[in-house]
């Protein structure tokens, strides 16, 4: 066992950038770190200068784990796990000689960055820098000192509470706290952009809530539970999760029997739209969200988009429209969504999918294939098959009774 703290330092990215606000972010970032580490054990959390620092209580609490927490916190630009050492030099150098050699793995060259934000501590930062430097050269023989570009930057900072030494920082979640910047609904199928997307705002503060169209019994149970498990591993950032369900059976056969052909996809997609708006409004989510990439099918033209989003008036946020697949897919695998993303189960957008469908839809043509079915009641009957599931982080979906 090592004979000196660690502890993890969180770096404000665009948080750090506000104004009156900020009191607000960081507190907000603070509950989503605290509600974490409950899970993982008894830490003391606070803020300082720009950074907020997770400290260890006890001997028993798992650091790595509460790390691992830290990456989902949105807010965040920078972590690392740092060694705490007293405001002395003699401490200062034994903690990094220490801490330094051990968690360098795989680096030859190195650097010493001193910070000192606590003015009175007597050594000035090249000094504490040359001084340091020295105490690791002695500790691992291995390594060499670089100044120009070295494996790694050794960073020392003299702070209020203690000396902290850390090798380098990764990044963090990025984005702004989770929850201060409205709520938005989106629409989740269980492919791989739209998780994508709901993540993405989820990252730009938005409370993300979904909704889900299935088509039993074209489509399986087994779907909807991959529609789930999509929308869990979303709560890995959010905390928790709402995902309405709502069948389009009846929608879809109606269309089949009574519409072109050709219009079917647009057609699902304006009652899905209409049925999403319907469920926003229900919710409280002042916008929708959807995992739509420009020109990637048919339904997603910019006539097609057109076609759709005129049949609500809520903003539709669709954060992958200027992303490629790869982009996307980067995303998904980054998030840990890919490989359920990919498991094969139909959506109901896959079903009676028409061989050509529309790529220019245009409006007058649409509205007159839809003015042969009766679209109000159509809603109003898909709407009453709603159900509600509540899902919080590492816990299995909950069915509520839809109010
Ligand atoms: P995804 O990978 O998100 O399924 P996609 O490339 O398959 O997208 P489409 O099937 O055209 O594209 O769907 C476009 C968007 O419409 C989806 O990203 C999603 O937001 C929404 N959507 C499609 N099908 C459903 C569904 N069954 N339930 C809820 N939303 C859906
Ligand atoms: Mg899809």
């Amino acid at each position: 066992m090592e004979n000196y703290r660690r502890v993890i330092l969180c770096k404000y990215g665009e948080v750090a950038l506000k104004g009156a606000n900020r009191p607000q972010f960081e507190q907000t970032m603070m509950k989503d770190l605290r509600r974490r580490a409950k899970r993982v054990g008894d830490f003391e959390i606070y803020a300082a200068q720009s950074t907020v620092y997770i400290e260890p209580c006890g001997e028993g609490d798992d650091i790595d784990e509460m790390y691992r927490e830290a990456e989902h916190v949105f807010g965040f630009s920078g972590l690392c796990v740092a060694a705490v050492a007293e405001k002395d030099i003699g401490d200062i150098r034994r903690v990094a000689a220490g801490y330094i050699p051990a968690s360098v793995d795989g680096a030859r060259t190195f650097k010493v960055e001193a910070k000192r934000a606590d003015k009175r501590f007597p050594m000035k930062s090249p000094e504490i820098a040359a001084s340091v430097g020295e105490a690791i050269l002695d500790a691992a023989p291995a390594l060499t000192v670089d100044l120009h570009s070295p494996d790694v930057v050794v960073t020392v900072e003299v702070r209020e509470r203690g000396a902290y030494i850390h090798a380098g920082q990764e990044r963090g979640a990025g984005g702004l706290p989770a929850g201060t910047n409205g709520r938005a609904l989106l629409l989740l199928s269980g492919g791989i952009d739209s998780p994508v997307a709901g993540y993405m705002m989820m990252k730009r503060g938005v409370t993300v809530d979904a909704v889900h169209f299935e088509s039993i019994p074209y489509t399986s149970e087994q779907a909807r539970d991959k529609v789930l498990a999509l929308a869990s591993i979303l709560t890995d950032w959010s905390g928790e999760i709402r995902v309405h369900v709502i069948s389009v059976t009846h929608i879809q056969e109606v269309l089949r029997d009574t519409c072109d052909n050709d219009y079917f996809t647009i057609l699902l997609r304006r009652f899905m739209m209409a049925l999403a708006d319907r469920t926003a409004r229900h919710t409280g989510a002042q916008a929708l969200i959807t995992g739509e990439s420009l020109g990637q099918v048919a339904s997603q033209t910019m006539h097609a988009l057109s076609a759709t989003d005129i049949v609500t008036s809520l903003p539709v946020f669709r954060p992958c429209i200027g992303m490629d697949k790869e982009e996307i897919i980067t995303v998904s695998r980054k998030i840990g969504a890919f490989d359920t993303s990919i498991l094969p189960y139909e959506d109901c957008c896959t079903v009676f999918t028409p061989p050509h469908p529309k790529t220019r839809p245009e409006l007058s043509k649409v509205e007159e294939q839809e003015a042969k079915v009766d679209f109000a009641a159509l809603a109003d009957e898909a709407w009453a098959t709603r159900r509600l599931y509540y899902i919080r982080s590492g816990e299995p979906p909950r069915e509520y009774a839809a109010n």
